[in-house]
């Protein structure tokens, strides 16, 4: 794999650090428990969009575009990096916003990454209802603009296409450096999926190294079935992009697992109320609730039944959305 022969434009703050949680571990008495901290990649308050929007935003530049549309949930940590990355290199940024929680409250609607969509220059050019055809919005979008003179650069929701997803091909290369580098051998890897580029990325990266490491996706969204096949369609695409050999990947290297979801995606559960306060109160380590709250969630309940276990040593990829929080307060004062 040659990572370096895509264009980068360098937006965080890289390698983040691997860090073991001791007293997680001790408290949930199963495998040794560590924490990829891409909530630390430094844009903006960070999360693992910045990877991705590190190649995008490249191909922007190349691409001679004066502006940045993407789109994603009113909350979404997406939106927040790509406005944060388009301000930094003297961008415009255009951000549709799809109302996919139901019951949102003022807070939901205008704390959190709104906020700071906001602060930083970004435009929410619309707030679109649930099930819209964003894509399509985001294309009207930029039918308009280039009607105006300008030169937009769409990115897709999640910035999950096979530009994006090299973001965790590299951060799949950055975490077997630090395996090296520390002596942990690192026997599973988890996360939290969703738009799949995160998944994809580090399953090409991991598996096309032949590291052997498996990647456990739970999802916060769509049904096992169809976050595998999402996956998966993600996968190839990427292994093609980089031109590597097709049977570099299985179909079976993609597993995810949508027991965690409870009633929709971004709608609190219970289990992410609690993974939220284990991690908080532990590990002074700050989750969020739409994405790696579940996540740990489900590491948490697989490791009570025992799926993971004793000696192992799992890693947890911290996929960032803390400000997230901020738009949930009333949940997690439990006044849901
Ligand atoms: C977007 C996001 C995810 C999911 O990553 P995908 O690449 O979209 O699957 C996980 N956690 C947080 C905090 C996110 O913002």
């Amino acid at each position: 794999m040659h990572l370096a022969a895509f264009p980068r434009i360098r937006l965080g703050h890289f390698p983040t650090p691997l860090e073991f949680m001791p007293n997680l571990t001790r408290h949930l008495d199963g495998p040794n428990l560590y924490i990829k901290r891409d909530d630390c990649t430094g844009l903006a308050s960070g999360g693992n969009k910045t990877r991705k929007l590190e190649f995008l935003a490249a191909q922007a530049l190349e691409q001679g575009a004066d502006t940045l549309i993407t789109q994603g949930a009113v909350q979404s940590n997406h939106a927040r990096q790509t406005v944060a990355a388009a301000a930094r290199l003297g961008l415009k940024c255009k951000i549709l916003l799809e109302q996919r929680v139901a019951g949102a409250n003022e807070e939901y609607e205008e704390s959190g990454n709104v906020l700071l969509d906001r602060l930083m220059g970004g435009e929410i050019v619309a707030r679109l209802p649930a099930g819209s055809n964003m894509q399509q919005a985001m294309e009207d979008l930029a039918a308009e603009l280039r009607g105006a003179g300008h030169k937009p650069y769409v990115i897709p929701g999640g910035g999950s296409n096979p530009v994006g997803a090299l973001g965790y091909v590299g951060c799949a290369q950055e975490l077997l450096n630090q395996s090296f580098e520390t002596g942990v051998r690192i026997d599973h890897v988890v996360h939290a999926t969703g738009s799949t580029g995160t998944q994809a990325g580090l399953v090409v990266g991991l598996r096309a190294s032949n590291s052997g490491i498996p990647v456990y996706g739970v999802s916060v969204r769509a049904a096992r079935q169809q976050q595998e096949e999402n996956v998966w369609k993600l996968v190839q695409a990427t292994v093609d992009y980089m031109g590597l050999p097709a049977a570099s990947v299985e179909r079976a290297d993609v597993v995810a697992n949508s027991d965690y979801v409870g009633a929709g995606y971004g709608v609190p559960t219970d289990s992410m109320l609690e993974a939220l306060r284990l991690t908080a109160g532990l590990e002074a380590i700050l989750l969020d609730p739409v994405y790696s709250g579940k996540g740990m969630a489900g590491l948490i309940d697989l490791i009570r039944s025992g799926h993971f276990k004793k000696g192992e040593n799992v890693v947890f990829i911290h996929t960032g959305g803390s400000v997230g929080l901020f738009g949930y307060r009333q949940a997690l004062s439990g006044q849901a």
